[in-house]
């Protein structure tokens, strides 16, 4: 679906914000890639996209698991880092957000890889040298 190699924080969230013009109430974005990857850099432009708030104002929900912002389409940003397993995204009714007609961006996708839903995009985010990433988009499944 997508390889992109950028040099800067800057040209990924301009990549990402060309992504977000082509996004659908539904989808689903599974990241994937280490600690200061770049993934919430990245998911700042697509929600900044989304809602109209600005990026600098959007922060992982590293402690909560999810912040959700309305806009355009209501946009649900998961940080799941802490999160034991798939079990827990359950009980906690997560889930759901899946079926909102909204936009879905999930940080640490891994943690429920075995619920992810089918029709996920899997954006996975390479550091490859100081400010250099890989950006690879494919379908999930
Ligand atoms: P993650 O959410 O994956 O842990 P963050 O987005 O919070 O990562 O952090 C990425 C860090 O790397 C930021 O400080 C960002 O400015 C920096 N950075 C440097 N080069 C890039 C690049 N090409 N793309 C994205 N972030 C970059
Ligand atoms: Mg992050």
């Amino acid at each position: 679906m997508g390889f992109y190699r950028t040099s800067s924080a800057e040209e990924t969230m301009q990549v990402a914000a060309e992504i977000a013009k082509t996004l659908k109430p539904g989808d689903v974005l599974a990241f994937f890639g280490d600690l200061g990857a770049g993934k919430t850099t990245f998911i700042k432009a697509i929600a900044e996209e989304i809602t109209g708030i600005a990026a600098t104002a959007i922060n992982s929900p590293t402690f909560q698991y999810l912040n959700i912002y309305q806009g355009k389409h209501p946009f649900y940003h998961f940080d799941l880092y802490r999160l034991q397993g798939a079990e827990d995204f359950l009980t906690m009714g997560f889930e759901e957000m899946f079926y909102q007609n909204g936009i879905c961006c999930i940080e640490w996708a891994e943690r429920i890889r075995d619920i992810l839903p089918p029709n996920a995009i899997s954006i996975s985010i390479t550091h490859i040298a100081s400010n250099i990433r890989t950006i690879h988009l494919k379908e999930l499944s």
